[in-house]
């Protein structure tokens, strides 16, 4: 996909850059505006020099971007060479995604403690300590007051420097994949870039608006994409706003809410006041709303009804909403800085979005993720319609949703409501849903959505759940799942695929169901 791609709309484009002209100045990064970090219009970007002498579009014509989601503990384990031929094999795998930086678990490392170990790697559990899985080259972190971020696990094994050029050889790509999963504890400075919550507590993720955590950022992406011939980029910024976390729309515990009410540093405050948007009055409000969670958890219905007293606290405090607004949009901005500082550096290189799974299952977070507005900061999306584990996973978020926001329904109603709202038909009934997971057609369903929202300007690589870990006695992934989750995603347009989330929790039984798929399509 290294051929610019028509379609992009100029008249949208301007937009953007309007809208950015009003950015107040502590928005930008390392002193760079972020004018110079949209998305260039095709026109320009057909007759920059760059694109003179383009290589050859990737992937050949008659093929599909097929790319893999991969930590460095399974290249050291089953060794580089041996893992690259194993990927292409069985899951006709042609782009490496490796996880170099991350401290969480879902990206890196072998198979999570909960889980039967898959059919390859070392039949042992690990533990991850996590960090840069590649080399920290030290003059790029100059201004970036977190330095030390080597993960220690894997001695000098190297997952740029290493598996690039074998990636390389044998006519793969690879992108650099990093998270935002952090561990304050094993980071020194992390309460210099990190959240704070309504009540004045310090998050476990950076803030959007704080300088010190965009140069980090910046800093780690410079140093990546000039050391390494990398072919593009994929971050995941796996968490949304304050309202959402609030009301408990997600699939973890509603009781863990107030971790998640950020972001209300001084660096916020401060930015949000200069764009008109009072801080203390939101601060009031999301603690008003956090009360009101609280007592329609443990209280009684009330006379008005749950959602009638709900709205009464967005009318008293409209804040509430333009600071979810705020957050989502210092969230493209974010993305909007990383696009720039590694296109800046390699033009030609692909930089992409991993959508996470909630966007699949939440109408609220499905309206703040807008895949129009993201096409100015993005040369791909990767939304992630994992069906399997949406089995548990959705029937938690119904549960959430239902005890808060639509305590007026019963769950079954809710869930239906749910499946109208996402345009989901024949899919399973509450109590099948946690054992029976979503159809392989709801892939093609989220496929088809986005395709329509970008309008064919970027393309759309849906996320393949392969065997992301659910509890033993609810829906586990199967061939057959992966092959029908492919073929829809295909026969929905999509021009390739991430099979995801870590090459070390899937059975190779599973990856070959991507690429059976492949092969009845000829893709292959
Ligand atoms: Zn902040």
């Amino acid at each position: 996909m290294n051929e610019p791609i028509p379609g992009i709309k100029e008249s949208s484009r301007r937009t953007f850059l309007k809208g950015l002209s009003a950015t107040p100045a502590i928005a930008l990064a390392s002193g760079e505006s972020l004018l110079s970090q949209a998305r260039p219009a095709p026109e320009n970007a057909g007759n920059s020099p760059q694109n003179a002498n383009a290589p050859a579009p990737f992937p050949p014509p008659g093929k599909k971007f097929v790319a893999m989601q991969i930590g460095a503990r399974s290249f050291v384990d089953e060794g580089v060479d041996k893992c690259l031929d194993t990927l292409r094999e069985k899951g006709g795998v042609n782009v490496v995604m490796a996880t170099v930086f991350t401290y969480g678990t879902g990206l890196a490392g072998r198979q999570v403690q909960s889980e039967p170990l898959p059919d390859h790697g070392v039949q042992e559990y690990d533990r991850v300590h996590g960090g840069s899985f590649t080399k920290v080259h030290p003059e790029f972190y100059n201004d970036s007051v977190i330095k030390d971020i080597r993960a220690p696990e894997l001695g000098d094994f190297d997952i740029l420097a290493d598996v690039v050029p074998k990636a390389k050889a044998k006519g793969m790509q690879t992108y650099a994949l990093f998270e935002e999963a952090y561990n304050p504890r094993l980071i020194a400075n992390f309460e210099k870039v990190c959240e704070v919550d309504v009540y004045g507590k310090l998050g476990r993720s950076t803030c959007f608006n704080n300088p010190h955590a965009r140069s980090f950022i910046s800093s780690m992406v410079s140093d990546w994409m000039t050391n390494n011939e990398l072919d593009g980029l994929m971050w995941e910024s796996e968490r949304q706003g304050p309202l959402n976390s609030t009301l408990g729309a997600h699939f973890g515990t509603v009781a863990a809410r107030r971790s998640s009410i950020c972001c209300f540093c001084d660096f916020c405050i401060r930015k949000a006041k200069e764009i008109g948007i009072e801080g203390a009055r939101a601060r009031e409000g999301y603690i008003a709303l956090d009360h009101w969670v609280s007592r329609t958890l443990s209280g009684p219905r009330v006379a008005d009804g749950t959602f009638v007293s709900l709205w009464r606290v967005f009318l008293e405090y409209p804040e509430i909403l333009a600071w979810e607004r705020f957050w989502y949009t210092s969230q493209e901005e974010m993305y909007g800085v990383i696009y720039g500082t590694a296109k800046a550096i390699n033009p030609r290189a692909q930089i992409g979005w991993h959508i996470m799974h909630l966007v699949t299952m939440s109408p609220f977070h499905a309206a703040d993720t807008n895949y129009a507005r993201l096409v100015h900061v993005s040369d791909y999306l990767k939304p992630s319609p994992y069906n399997n584990c949406a089995g548990p996973r959705f029937a938690q978020y119904i549960h959430n949703v239902q005890s808060t926001i639509f305590r007026d329904m019963t769950p079954d109603q809710v869930l239906d409501m749910h499946y109208k709202i996402l345009g989901l038909e024949g899919e399973p009934t509450l109590d099948k849903l946690p054992t029976s997971g979503l159809s392989g057609a709801s892939v093609g369903v989220e496929t088809k959505r986005a395709i329509a929202d970008v309008e064919g300007a970027i393309p759309i690589y849906p996320g393949i759940d392969i065997d992301i870990p659910t509890g033993l006695n609810e829906k586990r992934t199967q061939p057959s799942d992966v092959k029908a989750a492919t073929l829809a995603a295909f026969h929905a347009g999509a021009p390739g695929v991430v099979l995801s989330r870590k090459y070390a929790e899937m059975k190779l039984t599973n990856i070959a169901g991507a690429g059976e798929a492949l092969k009845e399509l000829r893709y292959y």
